[in-house]
């Protein structure tokens, strides 16, 4: 062996542990490598002992500088991406979708397909679409197109290009067309009942023996019948043990205006028909989506193969199992409606614009999904304190504390030197300060003021301290070391200037729709509506309205 590949070790040793390669770590690391020195291990030692001396000698900067020429990739970050098991290669055109379906708000638990579908997109430098799942009339509340632009343009996702499926209905029904001319798929006049119940007999019903021309004709009069007398089916296996793949439905009719073409359709294609048709027809490449699909996936890769389509490589993912949040569409409406919820965006809700106006920031969502990783089996189970957890740490270093007081009790501190003093807006990041102005009264908060004791030191955090005697405080001194050296009982707390100048009224709603009014420091005026800040003590909160004077937050979290 050389000398060079002796060095590389010796230095890779060093490196990692601050300038001294430890030689019987380096010995091991060379044996590892070549083996055939075990049976020489005096001959190894002598050449080894002096390289170590030498290397030991030299700087850390220095046998970086060496080590980088020898070894550059030993410098390399191994990040590992939640994508690698996909294994695309480097300049691979990358094109992703997410289908939303306009009729309601998206939870934190959608939030991952979303992120995921985006997040690949752009690593690629590929292309995101989302595309509108809006075939189905009934199903389609037009205010929702705008709604769910908004709930996922909010999770920081931008896309290419918007789609909707109802804009393909034509195309939808000439690929069935197609189907239908090569004896792939038939019109069926049974009732859904005597549809489901054949498909459970694993029996073929009459209509499945009709020959092509009379399925073609039937087909053509099709948009003739009534809503529920009739559908296409494909022509595949009634015996499949995929039950999706017994000749399911692709065609049906719809009486009911549809939003964006009024009553221009009468035949609408079914949601897997549409979603496998029109993610091989935009040359979608990946799909992430949840585990629900798992069974409809085999039917939409089939019908792909049998329209010769670009077949879409899909990946279903585990769900967000959401504990103690309640997440049903179906539930949440009917509880505004009664009035239990203030709307969709109801401060106890997982919903998106909750969390939104609550003060959730996406980036930390980002970070959840994105360390959650991605499993097909075991789903994450999400709940509040995982949430929060993520987004406290991304608040901590960007959001200015302030102060606010609920049940305000005026104390008056003897000897106060009434001087004027600057708190940090944030104690990591340099935001600035606040400053106030000292009268000698204060506003303490009830609880604090109840759990005071004779002889106990206060320190108003960052300004003063004082003593407790009697039913009197006693200006003491500034300094914090007489805070932290003092023998007998102390607390650090939060405080007000009793001055009304530099004062505002605020109120804090809570998860549990609780009102928590108080005062607060008048630097808030400075602050934005939407933004997010600390009340120390208490929790981060959101800005959300400032009325007659008053500054009203939404809870966060703790
Ligand atoms: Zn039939």
């Amino acid at each position: 062996m050389d000398e060079q590949n002796l060095k590389k070790i010796i230095l890779e040793n060093s490196v990692k542990h601050k300038g001294k390669a430890n030689i019987k770590f380096v010995f091991g690391n060379v044996i590892r490598d070549y083996p055939d020195y075990k049976k020489n291990i005096p001959e190894l030692k002598k050449m080894l002992e002096p390289l170590v001396k030498e290397i030991n000698n030299l700087s850390i900067e220095e046998q970086t500088t060496i080590l980088k020429k020898l070894n550059p990739s030993f410098f390399e970050e191994k990040k590992k991406d939640i994508f690698d098991f996909l294994d695309i290669k480097e300049g691979t055109q990358v094109i992703t979708a997410f289908p939303p379906s306009p009729e309601k708000h998206y939870h934190i638990g959608h939030a991952k397909a979303i992120l995921l579908n985006y997040l690949l997109a752009k690593k690629y430098n590929g292309k995101f679409y989302l595309r509108f799942e809006d075939t189905n009339p009934k199903n389609v509340r037009p205010e929702y197109y705008k709604v769910m632009l908004d709930d996922i343009g909010w999770l920081g996702v931008s896309w290419d290009k918007v789609i909707y499926a109802s804009d393909h209905i034509d195309l939808l029904y000439d690929y069935a067309t197609t189907l239908v001319k090569k004896g792939q798929a038939y019109v069926c006049f049974c009732s859904p009942e005597q549809m489901s119940k054949n498909r459970e007999h694993q029996q073929a019903c009459d209509c499945r023996r009709a020959s092509v021309e009379e399925n073609l004709k039937n087909w053509f009069s099709f948009k003739e019948y009534d809503e529920g007398t009739a559908t296409l089916r494909l022509k595949i296996d009634l015996k499949h043990k995929n039950t999706r793949m017994r000749d399911p439905a692709i065609f049906r009719i719809i009486e009911a205006e549809h939003p964006r073409h009024g009553y221009r359709h009468r035949a609408y294609p079914m949601y897997d028909f549409q979603n496998a048709i029109l993610d091989g027809y935009f040359n979608i490449t990946h799909r992430f989506r949840t585990q629900e699909f798992y069974m409809a996936s085999e039917l939409h890769h089939y019908i792909r193969k049998i329209l010769k389509l670009y077949d879409t490589f899909t990946y279903e993912i585990a769900r967000f199992n959401l504990k103690g949040m309640l997440s049903s569409g179906r539930l949440i409406r009917e509880k505004i409606n009664e009035g239990e919820l203030l709307g969709w965006d109801d401060p106890s809700l997982p919903t998106l614009v909750a969390l939104k106006r609550r003060g959730f920031s996406s980036e930390a969502i980002k970070q959840l999904v994105v360390e959650s990783g991605i499993s097909r089996s075991s789903g994450t189970s999400l709940t509040w304190d995982t949430l929060e957890k993520y987004n406290k740490r991304y608040l901590n270093d960007i959001a200015q504390r302030h102060f606010f007081i609920k049940e305000p009790i005026k104390i008056e501190v003897v000897d106060d030197p009434k001087k004027e003093y600057f708190l940090k807006k944030n104690p990591k990041k340099d935001l600035g300060t606040r400053n106030f102005k000292s009268t000698g009264e204060y506003y303490l908060e009830k609880e604090d003021v109840d759990s005071f004791v004779n002889g106990d030191l206060i320190r108003l955090m960052d300004n003063i301290n004082i003593i407790k005697k009697e039913d009197k405080y006693v200006y003491s001194s500034c300094d914090y070391l007489d805070y932290k050296d003092y023998p007998g009982s102390k607390k650090i707390i939060h405080f007000l200037p009793a001055d009304d100048n530099q004062l505002h009224k605020a109120k804090i709603l809570t998860p549990d729709h609780k009102i928590i009014e108080g005062i607060c420091e008048k630097q808030v005026s400075s602050l934005k509506v939407s933004d997010v800040i600390q009340f120390e003590r208490f929790g981060f909160c959101r800005l959300d309205e400032i009325k007659d004077n008053v500054y009203s937050f939404w809870f966060t979290h703790k």
